[in-house]
């Protein structure tokens, strides 16, 4: 066994955590503020390959391994999750789906827009089908060469900006898992309408939305995979999503932790700083240890996917506890700084916020549990 990261990986984790540092935090405050992400932060990530991170070298991506794009991930995360989610939505969920499914044709075509920086989202959740994803109701009906697709996509990421929406839709009259389709489908594909911006409590850098699906053409070449084949090929693409959420979640955690100690080296009460006294080091102590806890659950899940292996049950098992010690570890931040905690002027009051959502999206806490206690009692227990 062995824990070394590769130089490559060392490589890429400090450069992003220098490009973090350096472009991302400056901003991280009145982006969360304003909900606005500057064009020119935008041009700089495009720059700097970060819309690449999963795609394959010849279509222009970084062609990065999970462990290595983990690592990265845990970086933009600690600067600001918001834009972290963009990042890890347009390389994963939108990413793979595509890759992994679509034609030699599709990919050749679409592949190297995407790795270029034309963003892309994903679009499962519907306002009746969120946790029980294949209860979702919009529409794929076949005429011709083509697909109409019909009905509303919820929580859409990246939906404002995306270029491209992988889109999951059912054959008209089929039901549960059967009969749902993907498609990659263009922005301005006639029909297709951002409904709605939502306003949320936290991970406001990322734009979520309600798309509307109002008889949009989708060419049947468009399809990703086998026809039926949608519903796999979404929970495949959401394994690997809830990896990156993992890492997010320990970016977040580190960011409370760093902050936290930060503050307890110098704020002083009955005569001590914080740090010296054993209640705040105890904190400290399980702050630490959980986060590293969860970077070694994330980091085998990501070695067991690049090893090309059953990754369901550890993916599931990291995002539930990455993002599980990550509220603890906001939490814990928060009480560290008492009264300021509560208040703008200091960034734990942002991570609070922004580690909530963590245990929600692409799947929920309950959800991962569901899918970690099905496969123990089918018999996988080491
Ligand atoms: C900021 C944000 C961004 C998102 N981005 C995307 C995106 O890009 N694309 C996309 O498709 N979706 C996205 N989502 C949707 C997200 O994946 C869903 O919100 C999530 O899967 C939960 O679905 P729901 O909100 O409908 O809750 P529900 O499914 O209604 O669940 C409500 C509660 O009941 C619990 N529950 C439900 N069923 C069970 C059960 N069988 N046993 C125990 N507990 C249960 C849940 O855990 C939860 O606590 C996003 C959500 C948010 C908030």
């Amino acid at each position: 066994m062995d824990f070394e990261l590769s130089e490559n990986q060392r490589l890429l984790r400090d450069m992003t955590r220098d490009f973090a540092a350096r472009e991302i935090a400056p901003l991280a405050h009145a982006m969360d503020a304003t909900g606005e992400v500057p064009d020119a932060l935008l041009a700089k990530m495009r720059e700097a390959g970060f819309f690449g991170l999963a795609y394959p070298e010849r279509y222009g991506g970084l062609g990065l391994d999970t462990v290595t794009y983990g690592l990265v991930v845990e970086e933009l995360a600690r600067q600001s999750a918001g834009i972290c989610i963009m990042v890890t939505v347009h390389n994963s969920v939108g990413y793979y789906p595509v890759a992994g499914f679509g034609s030699a044709e599709l990919q050749a075509r679409y592949l190297p827009r995407m790795a270029a920086g034309e963003l892309a989202a994903f679009c499962i959740s519907e306002p009746n089908a969120g946790s029980d994803a294949a209860a979702l109701a919009s529409t794929a009906r076949r005429e011709g060469d083509d697909y109409i697709l019909d009905g509303s996509k919820v929580w859409v990421t990246n939906g404002s900006r995306a270029r491209f929406f992988v889109i999951l839709a059912r054959t008209p009259g089929t039901a549960g898992h059967r009969g749902i389709h993907a498609f990659l489908v263009e922005r301005d594909t006639p029909g297709l309408a951002v409904a709605k911006k939502e306003d949320k409590l936290g991970l406001r850098a990322s734009d979520t939305v309600v798309i509307a699906l109002d008889g949009v053409r989708v060419p049947a070449t468009h399809r990703l995979g086998e026809e039926g084949g949608g519903f796999r090929i979404a929970m495949t693409a959401l394994d690997g999503g809830r990896i990156g959420v993992a890492f997010q979640a320990i970016g977040i955690g580190r960011a409370c932790l760093e902050e936290a100690l930060k503050y307890a080296r110098q704020r002083e009460t009955f005569g001590r700083t914080l740090a010296e006294q054993p209640v705040i080091q105890h904190k400290i102590a399980d702050m630490t240890t959980e986060l590293e806890a969860a970077r070694l659950l994330a980091l085998r899940a990501a070695w067991l996917k690049d090893e090309g292996r059953p990754h369901t049950r550890e993916a599931a098992m990291a995002k539930l506890f990455a993002t599980e010690a990550a509220g603890r570890a906001a939490d814990e931040a928060l009480q560290i700084h008492g009264g300021y905690g509560y208040v703008k002027e200091y960034p734990v009051e942002r991570y609070y916020r922004d580690a909530r959502v963590t245990r929600i999206y692409e799947g929920t806490s309950e959800i991962q549990r569901l899918v970690i206690a099905r496969q123990t009692l089918a018999g996988r227990v080491g």
